[in-house]
């Protein structure tokens, strides 16, 4: 029988755990064509989370468990869970029942029956989001994939089920300041996307303050291009070009006219614009070299194979 793991990422979410185990659990009965494995993170709770979880491992075997020694983030948690799961298929789904479990099979379906390689959910609308979430997160998409080699989707969620190739390249990219979303779409594969409403939180509060939204969309963007260390080189490039340019009107028109007034102050003028622009192209270099050991440093894989006939 093929495995199905289950990753759920908790922090303090002991008030909708009952609720949510409730209802995986019954998803998890009813589709007998796969051992499932529930494998909860408890992401350095303050509340009763990792008792609840232990109690649900007392009477259920599929239920696992990884407990932080604080608060990692739920990028953090989800990597332990890729690390720690066993299953020949893997999933994300949130605790709080915004992710509906009953999506599962059919999920489950289009990776094992169909041949999809990933299957994810989509949001198809922004209900129940605050007016200024919504406004900067659509915002920081539009930044984000401007520039950026690569395309971030604005609804893909984590809620997703994948093949156990696509967890292994995922769990490949070893860098430390993850961004999840820009890894799933990194990684590539064949995904069926699936849409889903935006659903209220079954109980409990969201754990995203903006402060921590700002932070991952600094992660996003810093994470996937290294365009803002090119900004001096253009600002520089700028600076020297009109100092030419202006050098060489002055020029042109005291060989013309002979004299020029006042001339000092134009030549402080064009001595500080071709200054300003080698510090900002001096910097630009330096910044190219940094990209190219930031890209290094991040060392990840050269190309992710899907499928081969090779044997090596
Ligand atoms: N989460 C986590 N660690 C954190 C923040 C969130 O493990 O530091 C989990 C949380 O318990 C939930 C999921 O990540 O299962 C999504 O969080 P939340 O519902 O607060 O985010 P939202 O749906 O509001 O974007
Ligand atoms: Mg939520």
């Amino acid at each position: 029988m093929k495995k199905v793991s289950i990753i759920v990422p908790c922090y303090n979410e002991a008030e909708v755990l009952p609720a949510f185990y409730k209802e995986i659990s019954r998803v998890a009965d009813c589709n007998d064509k796969y051992e499932y494995e529930l494998l909860f993170v408890n992401d350095g709770s303050k509340d009763e989370t990792i008792g609840i979880i232990e109690s649900f491992g007392k009477t259920d075997k599929r239920v696992k468990y990884i407990s932080f020694s604080r608060n990692f983030g739920k990028e953090a948690a989800m990597f332990a869970g890729l690390e720690h799961c066993t299953g020949d298929f893997v999933g994300f789904i949130d605790a709080d029942l915004q992710h509906s479990p009953d999506l599962i099979p059919e999920m489950l379906k289009a990776v094992d029956d169909e041949g999809y390689d990933v299957a994810a959910c989509k949001r198809v609308d922004r209900q129940g989001e605050s007016k200024l979430k919504s406004f900067l997160s659509a915002g920081f998409y539009k930044v984000v994939n401007k520039i950026s080699e690569t395309y971030i989707d604005d609804g893909a969620q984590d809620f997703r089920i994948m093949k156990r190739a696509v967890a292994d390249a995922i769990l490949s990219m070893e860098e430390n300041i993850r961004f999840t979303k820009g890894i799933f779409s990194w990684v590539g594969f064949n995904t069926k996307w699936f849409p889903h409403e935006n659903k209220e939180r079954a109980a409990g509060s969201t754990k995203w303050s903006i402060g921590k939204l700002f932070k991952y969309a600094v992660d996003g963007i810093f994470g996937y291009t290294s365009s803002p260390l090119r900004f001096p080189l253009y600002m520089g490039i700028i600076s020297l070009a009109v100092g030419f340019v202006y050098g060489l009107v002055v020029l042109i028109r005291l060989i013309a006219q002979g004299h020029i007034f006042p001339l000092g102050s134009r030549v402080v003028l064009i001595c500080l614009f071709l200054l300003f622009g080698i510090a900002l192209v001096s910097l630009g270099i330096a910044g190219e070299y940094l990209a190219r050991i930031y890209t290094e440093v991040k060392n990840r894989p050269k190309y992710i194979i899907a499928k081969t006939n090779c044997d090596k």
